[in-house]
């Protein structure tokens, strides 16, 4: 995996100085790239306030390369995991009482103060509590030594795939000062989402109370999450998969009849078979999602298995050890970010540089 810092932080830097336009700051998350450092530090150079993470293994990774800036865990914590998460983490997101009195306790251990976002479901029907249960929850957490209350967040589009509206983004705002009034507390943050946000945090409406958005997707291949639309002035492809070619053949492709279920049943034939060159790649499921992969121009993806990738092409300068580069969805993206068998290279491009000067100096990337 070739991964163009370069890009990244300019795309943070981009949507950073766009959304304080608004009113809004960027918290850059970094669960698809399992809280690779180098990554984490571009989106830090790109001006994000702070790092998100879903997973304390991928805080702890980040804290042992040494980064100080405030991490938040987005996803409620596990009980069994509070003890390091107010080590390692300033604040988190939370949903249920009994955690954050766990939370609140760790806390007074270690003499610290963790913060709490209270993070409220508007829809999505995944994490949440219930709008009329926030204020309540506000005043319990006020009243627990060891906890903070830092604000209130709500998260759209994960499960649901529907992207918030200006209505919803209203009633999260008239919700922050309705618990600010229940709970005594000013609350610094209203987180409004993600980056199936941006259209609404970039569109003509008022932003209101939110201030903060948790940004991955967006910064890292520069699309909208819900309809994959580039986002105007950033780049799509920071990172590119590279995979090598161990075997080329002219061969028919056939479809295999009898099996439904074997996998060459969902081959998709490339125009005209016959003539196909068929390459075999050595990358499959278990590095990637094969489907994430976007094709070149006059490449076919004919179908992938565990350990190989099969793609037809007419290209015949693709011989038995030389390299394909694909650029790749999120899905693609967070599959082999966390695959083993994948070398990330992470490397600094000037920008403005042709894709080929791009491309040879990316040959001798720094290894981290
Ligand atoms: C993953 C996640 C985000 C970031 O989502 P992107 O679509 O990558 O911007 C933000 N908030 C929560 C709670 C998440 O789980």
């Amino acid at each position: 995996m070739d991964v163009d810092l370069e890009k990244i932080r300019h795309n943070t830097r981009t949507l950073v100085d766009r959304l304080k336009a608004r009113g809004i700051q960027v918290t850059a998350v970094t669960k698809a790239v399992c809280g690779h450092p180098a990554i984490a530090q571009a989106m830090r150079d790109g001006g994000a306030m702070g790092l998100a993470e879903a997973r304390l293994s991928n805080v702890k990774r980040l804290r042992r390369a040494g980064i100080l800036c405030p991490i938040t865990l987005i996803r409620t914590p596990m009980l069994s995991q509070v003890d390091d998460v107010v080590q390692a983490c300033e604040a988190s997101y939370n949903t249920e009482a009994s955690v954050i009195a766990a939370l609140a306790a760790a806390s007074r251990r270690r003499n610290t103060v963790h913060g709490i976002f209270l993070m409220v479901e508007m829809g999505d029907q995944r994490e949440g509590i219930r709008a009329q249960d926030v204020g309540n929850m506000a005043r319990r957490v006020e009243a627990m030594p060891g906890v903070a209350l830092k604000g209130i967040g709500a998260n759209f589009a994960c499960l649901g795939g529907i992207a918030p509206k200006a209505a919803k983004m209203q009633a999260l705002s008239r919700l922050a000062s309705e618990v600010e009034q229940q709970s005594g507390t000013v609350l610094q943050t209203v987180s409004g989402g993600n980056s199936a946000n941006l259209p609404w945090a970039l569109g003509a409406q008022a932003t209101h109370r939110i201030n903060d958005l948790r940004l991955g997707e967006a910064l890292m291949l520069g699309v909208d999450p819900i309809t994959g639309a580039q986002i105007d002035g950033l780049y799509q492809d920071a990172f590119t998969l590279v995979a090598e070619v161990i075997e080329t053949d002219v061969k028919p492709v056939r479809l295999c009849a009898g099996r439904a279920d074997h996998p060459l049943a969902r081959l998709r034939p490339a125009r005209d078979p016959s003539e196909t060159t068929r390459l075999l790649l050595a990358i499959g499921h278990q590095d990637t999602n094969a489907a994430g992969l976007k094709m070149p121009a006059g490449q076919t993806l004919i179908g992938a298995t565990s350990d190989h990738l099969v793609i037809g092409t007419h290209d015949p300068t693709l011989g038995v050890g030389s390299e394909m580069r694909f650029n790749i969805t999120y899905g693609a993206l967070m599959r082999a970010m966390a695959a083993p068998d994948i070398q990330i290279n992470p490397h600094k491009t000037r920008l403005g540089l042709t894709a080929s000067d791009a491309h040879d100096r990316g040959k001798h990337p720094a290894l981290v």
